[in-house]
């Protein structure tokens, strides 16, 4: 029976800070699933772009310096969400950031009959995330990556790629600024975690386990609730 396996459009949030490859890991659901990933970002240059009603709104909103309004972002999800290619379902990426931007998500999934399927945290080791953002540099030559822990030239100071010898690091790749964008990123998520935690869609999932790892504890969530 066909039938028996087409179930509701799957709507997912990922939710995980920089660094934990929440990019890489939408992408590989978007191959093995059909999902779309809808970045707030690109949607709402998409709508201005094609001139739609809500596009244009936003438009005006910006040229006049403001903040797009949730009730606008919300408009441009919609109309997205009604084009054939989400069929299969979605992931959103930067919206909502606020618990109250969830409830009104809720608000408009619950018109077309849908409603968030599964909010996944990507769980970070934060001590472990700082020394891997904090030991990384470049070979200045080729742009090779290098790290001072996990992966060293072969040859100390010697790039294995080219054989230059100058290196460079980025000047926000240090412990201090790692540190404060998790900081930011545990206060912002926090309240949103809470609120599909009390919904009982919130997943956990440990992102320190390796792309692979991760990749197949992302998949076996999917399934699963696509099936529910
Ligand atoms: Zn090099």
């Amino acid at each position: 029976m066909e039938n028996a396996t087409i179930t509701r459009p799957a709507v997912l949030i990922l939710l995980g800070p920089p660094g934990a490859g929440k990019g890489t890991q939408a992408r590989m659901l978007e191959e093995s699933f059909g999902l779309v990933q809808l970045s707030t970002g690109d949607l709402l240059r998409a709508a201005v772009a094609a001139g739609t009603e809500a596009g244009q709104q936003a438009k005006a909103v910006m040229e006049a310096g403001g903040l797009v309004s949730d009730d606008i972002v919300l408009a441009i999800l919609r109309d997205r969400m009604a084009e054939p290619d989400t069929g299969k379902g979605v992931i959103l990426d930067g919206f909502p950031r606020t618990a109250g931007q969830a409830e009104a998500l809720d608000g408009l999934l619950a018109q077309a009959g849908l409603s968030v399927t599964s909010v996944i945290s990507m769980e970070v080791d934060d001590a472990a995330m700082i020394a891997r953002v904090a030991g990384r540099y470049t070979c200045a030559g080729c742009g090779e990556g290098y790290h001072d822990e996990f992966k060293l030239p072969a040859t100390a100071g010697v790039c294995d790629r080219c054989g230059g010898t100058a290196f460079k690091r980025r000047a926000d790749d240090n412990a201090e600024t790692a540190g404060a964008r998790l900081t930011a990123y545990h206060a912002q998520t926090a309240p949103l975690i809470a609120y599909y935690e009390a919904r009982g869609v919130l997943e956990r999932i440990d992102a320190m386990s390796g792309i692979d790892t991760v990749a197949s504890g992302l998949a076996a969530i999917v399934t699963r609730v696509s099936a529910q």
